[in-house]
């Protein structure tokens, strides 16, 4: 590089001192044309005035003029046209660097995005006549950033220009390769249409660079990496730009399911992306209409029957698609963002409806685990309850087993922030997760709910039995009641009891209903569940 810049520096000094001397010829030029000119003055009245008739020494000194001052035109002429010519020429060159700067990613010298399109369409262009194929792999590093944090800026570049470096080596000569953002790169080659293994092993050489450990000035740095593949033939009618998005979408698969080998495109992809997206924007208009809304699942007393709360599960009212359950867009909601306000929207609608139910009936609701992060969310809560005249002590919130072990810390803060409000707390779906005795030990918890996959199982095999009942048992040892999930019918019901359960809930004694139906179901204070698939015992409101 230094020494590029010393040879352009000299360069342009030679061609400086070049144009001086050429200026100083053309100008020395000049003045003697100009003194002539002025010397011969005389001379050019005389033959002005005088005509043919004036003296040859007189005309010859006239033509020695003309001569000299036609020499310095065509001198001057000539400069110009030179400087021109070099005007030009170095217009051009610093367009050509520029063009070169524009299309490259300068920490490593290889194509940028705008590079990669112009190689793609070259590329394509040179193979489509052949009938081959271009294939175009997307990679995106894992963990750069981390390098960047841990190690500083200088590492990260200095790994980011080796892993070029390895790349350009090991790829074919003829492929074009680019870093198209801070941890992304892409790389086209052209294939045979029934041969993909140049293409596969392209994709497994660059995941064998991208994953080794490189000896950064002593620092071990090491990333790794994830890579979509997408193919078509050079020739056909979509554009090179489709063919990156196709690719991307295989990266967005591969990253997705965490994938360590390459991902090959495939039509399926494409579509579950547009109805992922079709189902993002129909949750934020969802949203924004109200079509989330609370339905209630009775939780009963195991032995008397009597009902003795509810939990809210939201449901989508969707206006074509009828009722959604939550398993299809709570997951769209936390990816996108939305969950804290899909959840205050269920929330809020829930206690506003079971405010004047039954004082001694309490309302458990579920929070997702991004919940869990907001640093608000026990303020957020509490509004809910203010705003609804809902008292705190009839709210459960359930927290998932999952969700305590990603931050403990965390949620053990909450927890007190939520018990000092008098709200009380549930671990959801226990069984599941890591099953921690600890956490029970750790957090201020009133009600453990045991998962239904083991009360489903429960008359198939001898060890849910044997889990329902240690849990039950470990319950009452600690002093925090148990419920149990995903009672479907008399034998289950009867078989919990026997273990030692005493709560539950699930379909034998009723299916999660809208507000207005629970409402009905609490005020006729009989009517078993109104959706329960076989025939449940009648239900009593705690009294
Ligand atoms: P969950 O909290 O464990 O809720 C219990 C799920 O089991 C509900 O499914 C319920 O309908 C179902 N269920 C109840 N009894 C039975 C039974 O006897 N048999 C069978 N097979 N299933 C039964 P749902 O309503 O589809 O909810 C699924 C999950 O979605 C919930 O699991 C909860 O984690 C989540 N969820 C529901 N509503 C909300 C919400 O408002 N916010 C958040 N963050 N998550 C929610
Ligand atoms: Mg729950
Ligand atoms: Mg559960």
């Amino acid at each position: 590089m230094r020494v590029a810049l010393i040879v352009r520096t000299l360069i342009s000094a030679n061609s400086r001192t070049e144009a001086a001397r050429r200026d100083l010829l053309v100008v020395l030029i000049l003045v003697s044309a100009v003194m002539l000119l002025i010397w011969n003055g005389g001379s050019l009245l005389q033959i002005a005035t005088e005509g043919r008739s004036a003296s040859f020494g007189t005309s010859m000194k006239v033509a020695a003029t003309a001569l000299i001052l036609n020499v310095a035109l065509i001198l001057f002429g000539w400069r110009r046209y030179v400087d021109l010519q070099h005007e030009a020429e170095l217009r051009a060159d610093g367009e050509r660097r520029a063009a070169i700067m524009a299309s490259t990613d300068s920490l490593t010298g290889l194509a940028n995005r705008k590079g990669f399109a112009d190689g793609l369409q070259q590329l394509n262009a040179e193979i489509s006549t052949a009938g081959r194929h271009v294939a175009i792999l997307s990679v995106q590093l894992q963990r750069f950033k981390a390098v960047n944090d841990r190690h500083g800026y200088d590492v990260g570049d200095e790994l980011l220009r080796r892993l070029a470096s390895h790349i350009r080596q090991e790829l074919p000569a003829d492929a074009v390769i680019a870093r198209l953002s801070g941890d992304e790169f892409a790389v086209a080659v052209a294939c045979d249409c029934d041969n993909r293994e140049r293409v596969e092993q392209a994709g497994e050489a660059l995941l064998r660079i991208l994953g080794r450990s490189y000896d950064i000035d002593g620092t071990l740095a090491q990333v790794g990496a994830f890579l979509g593949i997408a193919v078509q033939p050079a020739a056909s009618d979509s554009r090179p730009a489709d063919l990156l998005r196709r690719a991307d979408i295989a990266l967005e698969r591969a990253r997705s399911a965490r994938s360590a080998r390459p991902v090959w495109f495939d039509a399926s992809m494409e579509q579950a992306l547009i109805a992922r997206s079709e189902l993002e924007h129909a949750l934020r208009l969802g949203l924004e209409h109200d079509q989330f809304v609370p339905f209630f699942e009775p939780q009963v007393d195991l032995r008397s029957g009597e009902i003795i709360g509810f939990e809210v599960l939201a449901r989508w009212q969707h206006p074509t698609r009828g009722m959604i359950r939550p398993d299809v867009f709570i997951p769209v909601a936390e990816d996108i963002g939305l969950i804290g306000l899909l959840s205050e929207k269920v929330i809020g609608a829930a206690l506003a409806a079971a405010r004047d139910w039954d004082a001694k009936l309490t309302i458990s609701v579920n929070i997702s685990p991004t919940q869990l992060s907001d640093p608000c969310l026990t303020q957020k809560i509490v509004r809910l309850l203010e705003e609804a005249g809902f008292p705190a002590e009839r709210l459960i919130v359930e927290i998932t087993e999952s969700s305590l072990f990603a931050d403990l810390e965390l949620a053990r803060s909450i927890a007190a922030a939520l018990k000092g409000h008098g709200i009380s707390l549930a671990l959801d779906d226990f069984g599941t997760g890591f099953s921690s005795l600890s956490q029970l030990r750790s957090l201020p918890l009133d009600m453990i709910k045991l998962d239904r996959s083991f009360v489903t199982t429960l008359m198939a095999e001898r060890q849910s039995a044997a889990i329902v009942r240690a849990v039950t048992t470990l319950g009452s040892a600690i002093g925090v009641p148990v419920m149990v999930e995903g009672i479907e019918d008399a034998p289950t019901h009867a078989a919990v009891l026997a273990l030692g359960a005493r709560r539950g809930q699930g379909w034998y004694f009723g299916k999660a209903t809208s507000a207005d139906r629970t409402a009905e179901l609490l005020t006729r204070n009989l009517a078993g569940p109104l959706e329960a698939p076989t025939s449940p015992p009648r239900l009593r409101a705690a009294s």
